[in-house]
């Protein structure tokens, strides 16, 4: 594998290219339902109209007297590298991954990416996708044969919690697969991408962020409940339109511009915190469950509020400091659920107030039990709050309707907020927070990036 700097690919003979492809990957915002997809819970994220462009050409036979068959080049323009490798070296690296399982969450080495992440992410999809098709005794894939180039070009900021790691799987699976004559169903994909976040990158995140850039339907959120997913890796997805009295609303996106370091191993921790206070839990009460997600629909938590799952939590698991802990994280991973039913509810029935409560919950929960938000979060959930009230109010609009709530999304320690915000105050909002003096750079002295987004459809390919 070698990696070059700021080379682009050449452009083709046209005579020469069997195959092009074009696609895009939004990335994507959870409005609410953090942390719950690897604990069997529920998630409600959109795609946004930030993405990541893809071009694939495949050319028959090498294409000048330095490529050999089999030769795969892959261009980001926002890295400034091109990424080289030659298909046997992914069939060598394929046929190791078969010997052990495709969905273990081991690392694979990479021999040449131990310091390039972004390579190890698109080598991961490529190593992944041809032991899938090896496994299921699929021809050899195609571009064996002669040369493939895939540029990528993106507008969706890296590390800023909208998932550009999960937007570039899914574009670099999405186009073998196509290019491959779709042999893979899409639950199939969206797997896919997450093992290679696990196994190629050390990221135990769920499936949540590949099917929401995968599977989203333009204008809806999309609710999905992973209550199955430990038990037979089903999930029961829920497409949820927003009622005419949100519609004149938009996604407003706040990027703090901090992404700190412990975000990766801090996620692994709170996983493994979670699976811990399972099994305990399953032990003191002697229930089966598969998940906090499932416990949480069962007695003795089932219909129980915050406080009230708290107390129970730390009765069962609060012998020592590490189980109050745990009794925490837990709680967080069992009452997100609730508020996302009551998110669903309230987004049908256009009840902004209940909805913007239940963001602000969720936020409150994720500093506070999950104890995953980070200082310029906070500052930026009571800023941007703070001045839609009085831009509203200029506006001659209810502050309560035209600005629906704010939370942290994605992972957290640091990344973007998110907000529902009318239409008539958006670009407002997005001007006052690109001065200076504005009081999150008052408070932080960083100057933050916000984007205005549609709830935009999922992966597109032609
Ligand atoms: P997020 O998914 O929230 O943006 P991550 O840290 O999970 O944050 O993923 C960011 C990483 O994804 C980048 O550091 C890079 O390795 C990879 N990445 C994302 N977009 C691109 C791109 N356009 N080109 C190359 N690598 C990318
Ligand atoms: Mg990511």
């Amino acid at each position: 594998m070698r990696i070059l700097q700021h080379i682009e690919p050449s452009a083709p003979e046209p005579r020469r290219a069997i195959c092009c492809l074009h696609s895009f990957t939004p990335g994507r915002v959870n409005l609410i339902g953090e942390h719950t997809d690897y604990n069997g819970g529920m998630v409600m994220p959109a795609a946004i109209s930030l993405g990541i462009r893809a071009e694939l050409i495949m050319m028959e036979e090498p294409e000048d007297e330095f490529s050999q068959a089999g030769e795969v080049r892959i261009a980001s323009r926002a890295r400034g590298e091109t990424l080289c490798f030659g298909s046997e070296e992914i069939a060598e690296i394929a046929s190791s991954v078969l010997l052990t399982g495709i969905e273990l969450s081991t690392p694979v080495e990479v021999p040449g990416l131990e310091e390039c992440q972004w390579g190890r992410y698109i080598v991961g999809c490529f190593i992944l996708f041809e032991a899938t098709l090896r496994l299921r005794g699929m021809d050899r894939t195609p571009w064996r044969r002669g040369t493939l180039e895939i540029s990528l070009d993106s507008t969706l900021p890296q590390g800023a919690g909208l998932s550009s790691s999960a937007a570039l799987c899914i574009s670099i699976l999405g186009q073998l697969n196509k290019v491959s004559g779709d042999p893979l169903d899409a639950s199939t994909v969206a797997r896919l991408a997450m093992y290679v976040e696990h196994r190629f990158v050390g990221t135990a995140c769920g499936l949540m962020d590949q099917l929401a850039v995968l599977c989203s339907q333009a204008n809806h959120f999309t609710c999905i409940d992973f209550v199955r997913f430990p038990i037979n890796r089903e999930f029961e997805v829920q497409y949820v339109l927003a009622h005419e009295a949100l519609q004149q609303h938009q996604l407003l996106i706040f990027k703090t511009g901090v992404s700190h370091s412990l975000a990766e191993s801090e996620y692994n921790e709170r996983r493994a915190s979670c699976e811990r206070a399972l099994v305990d839990l399953k032990g003191a009460l002697g229930v089966e469950a598969h998940s906090l997600g499932e416990l949480a629909r069962c007695t003795p938590f089932r219909g129980l509020g915050e406080m009230e799952t708290l107390r129970v939590l730390e009765g069962l698991l609060g012998e020592n400091e590490g189980g109050v802990m745990r009794a925490r994280r837990a709680c967080h991973a069992m009452c997100e659920n609730g508020r996302v039913v009551g998110a669903v509810q309230a987004l049908s029935q256009g009840d902004a107030r209940t909805l913007g409560g239940l963001m602000r919950a969720s936020h409150r929960s994720l500093d506070s039990l999950y104890e995953v938000s980070c200082d310029e979060l906070n500052y930026a959930c009571k800023a941007v709050e703070e001045v839609a009230a009085r831009v509203a109010l200029g506006c001659g609009l209810n502050p309560e309707q035209a600005f629906i709530g704010s939370r942290m999304t994605g992972g957290g320690f640091g990344g973007s907020t998110i907000q529902l915000v009318h239409r008539s105050i958006g670009d407002k909002l997005v001007d006052c927070f690109c001065s200076p003096s504005n009081p999150y750079t008052a408070e932080t002295g960083i100057l933050p990036e916000l984007f205005l987004c549609e709830v935009s459809p999922g992966f597109s390919i032609g």
